[in-house]
């Protein structure tokens, strides 16, 4: 199945991925955001926990804790972010885009 520009009968029709990777790029932003609360929340946990096993522990508990909640927020927010563009590349946004006229067209 090859899809044909409705202007010039073209078939170098490329798929464009603007709401996907738009989505994507919100989702990392936001997810950095999330994972930057996260980081902090995760330094201020293993600060406590950590502070139980001494000076040592309350470094390292900080450290870790930082490390997990920043890759966890980050992860998780670009996640969602990339299943937002998706739902935005199959309705609002023109998903093909003409090689030959650039006329873009569902
Ligand atoms: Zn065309």
């Amino acid at each position: 199945m090859s899809i044909q520009c409705p202007n010039c009968s073209s078939y170098h029709v490329i798929e464009r991925k603007i709401g996907k990777t738009v989505g994507a790029r919100i989702g990392a932003v936001s997810g950095g955001i999330l994972g930057a609360s996260g980081a902090w929340t995760g330094a201020e946990t293993g600060a406590v926990v950590g502070a139980a096993f001494g000076p040592v522990g309350l470094i390292t508990g900080s450290i870790a804790g930082a490390l997990f909640g920043g890759l966890v927020g980050s992860v998780s927010g670009s996640i969602t972010g990339s299943k937002v563009g998706e739902q935005l590349d199959g309705s609002v946004l023109d998903l093909y885009r003409c090689l030959d006229c650039d006329t873009e067209f569902n």
